[in-house]
């Protein structure tokens, strides 16, 4: 079977058709409405892209999380990156839609308009190769992304240490989810019951992150894989363990339904990498949530030479800056709001045009409403609903 072949299964529509209904009979059962958080915002893309919505009865609901680094990012960070890229004999690299992301000063695509050097990048390692192209110059790399990118940061630095690169620096902006997670249900608001665990993100770290979560919070999580066929066999089993947990009043389980690339124990050496490098960050200031403890990294003392925040200090503001009064991303990203209820959406915000992080990613909510819902669906009608 080639991977062609192997893709068409997850998506078949037989197979989608058998679970929908599965699903519908069973949720039957549910004694209350099952109001799932998908944190990743690639079961998002999936969810929307797939109209998996529209397959599910009324009394199941999915509620969009803060899974995408380039939603999460606040604008003061961006602004770094701007100030970092026009500061003379300065290269910025980074990753894909990071560049169209607003900051307080703009956007990084429009600060290269203004003269300033920024590089996007598909692959890391790249920056290694423009800093050994640009001896006279200091290559910062605006390092993105959960714990999935952050071994690839790592293993960079650990190469630009070997080689003794004198030019390099990495402004990091590394973050995980576990916390995230707190902080959305520690807030109380957005009454979740339910969570999909993000896919890539547990290849790395293993499944046993989430397990705090269901003991904690007492609600089941399923780690999905991203394929449709994937993330409606989840929803099934958050089905099946929520009858359980009420049935025989027992604590909600963790689960791993994406088993062909997800372990409880993870990746060990790239979570080594990590360590070796990274410690925890005392504090990070998320968009939409606010300041959380420990949700994010930073390099260690052996490897302050290549922090870019330490090196360029003196250029840099570190003062909070809000989103602006019109958009929504904080609710969205807190489960507090759907894209399609942001008075801007669609009119003042779109993808050409964002106003918000979250209309920027391709794995933003707002961005995966825009794309792939009529906006005189039904399915928008599905709010999200604070009572349990
Ligand atoms: S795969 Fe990882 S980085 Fe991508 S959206 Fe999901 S959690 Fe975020
Ligand atoms: S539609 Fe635009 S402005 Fe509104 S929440 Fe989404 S990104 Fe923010």
């Amino acid at each position: 079977m080639d991977l062609k072949e192997l893709y068409q299964t997850f998506r078949d529509p037989l197979i989608m058709k058998a679970l929908a209904k599965k699903i519908n009979t069973k949720a039957k059962q549910l004694p209350y409405p099952l109001k799932v958080m998908e944190v990743c915002g690639g079961h998002t893309h999936t969810i929307m892209k797939y109209g998996l919505m529209q397959l599910l009865p009324d009394n199941i609901e999915f509620i969009h999380g803060p899974g995408c680094p380039v939603c999460i990012m606040p604008k003061e960070r961006i602004d770094q990156a701007i100030d970092l890229a026009m500061l003379p004999n300065t290269i910025l690299v980074t990753l894909g839609d990071m560049i169209r992301v607003p900051g307080s000063k703009g956007t990084l695509a429009q600060c290269r308009a203004r003269g300033g050097d920024v590089r996007p990048i598909y692959d890391p390692m790249d920056t290694l190769l423009i800093a050994k192209e640009n001896p006279t110059k200091s290559v910062i790399y605006f390092a993105i992304g959960f714990e999935t990118t952050t071994p690839m940061t790592a293993v960079l630095v650990q190469i630009a240490d070997q080689q003794k690169l004198c030019n390099f620096y990495v402004h990091c902006n590394h973050v995980l989810v576990p916390p995230a997670i707190n902080a959305v249900m520690s807030d109380g608001r957005a009454k979740i019951n339910a969570f999909i665990g993000p896919s890539h993100v547990s290849v790395i770290t293993g499944a046993k992150i989430y397990q705090h979560i269901a003991d904690k919070y007492k609600l089941p999580v399923v780690v999905a894989g991203f394929e449709p066929v994937d993330v409606m066999q989840s929803i099934l089993m958050l089905v099946e363990l929520s009858i359980a947990t009420d049935q025989h009043d027992v604590t909600p389980e963790m689960l791993i339904q994406y088993s062909r690339a997800v372990t409880l124990e993870g990746n060990l050496i790239a979570q080594s990498k990590i360590n070796e490098v990274f410690e925890l960050r005392d504090v990070f200031r998320w968009r939409g949530l606010g300041d959380i403890a420990n949700s994010a990294l930073k390099l260690r003392e052996k490897y302050a030479r290549f922090d870019a925040e330490l090196i360029f200090k003196t250029h840099l503001s570190t003062k909070p800056i809000d989103d602006h009064k019109a958009c929504q991303c904080g609710d969205i990203l807190r489960g507090l709001a759907k894209p399609n209820q942001c008075k801007v959406f669609a009119k003042n915000c779109t993808p050409t045009q964002p106003m918000g992080s979250c209309m920027v990613s391709s794995e933003g909510a707002c961005n995966a409403y825009f794309r792939y819902l009529g906006l005189n669906n039904n399915a928008l009608n599905k709010q999200p609903n604070t009572q349990k």
